[in-house]
């Protein structure tokens, strides 16, 4: 499926909780690495700090995700976030969502 499918796919309540996580300190960071494809994300979560991973193809097909938070495999609301964060790296081309962020702004 699709990274905008997926999107789309997202429970309402679930996408809500994520677009006010991604705002928060709680989302420490959200990295693209290699040719684009995979990214990590550095999470607080319960007073640690946890990684969660998506891995997306070049024809924006969402390969995996993983999250070490309870939620396990499921959609939790940090790969949620995660999606939406990659969503506005991919639009402006950066590999770190902060500086993605940045770039929406000034435009
Ligand atoms: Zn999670």
């Amino acid at each position: 499926m699709k990274l905008q499918e997926y999107i789309n796919f997202i429970n309402p309540a679930v996408f809500k909780q994520a677009k006010t996580f991604i705002r928060s300190e709680d989302f420490m960071s959200l990295k693209g690495f290699g040719l684009g494809d995979y990214y990590e994300a550095s999470i607080n979560y319960e007073d640690n700090a946890i990684t969660s991973e998506v891995v997306i193809d070049e024809n924006d097909e969402v390969q995996k995700y993983s999250c070490d938070c309870r939620g396990n495999n499921t959609l939790c609301i940090h790969i949620a976030a995660m999606l939406l964060g990659i969503e506005k790296m991919r639009q402006t081309g950066c590999s770190d969502y902060h500086e993605a962020v940045k770039k929406l702004d000034l435009d």
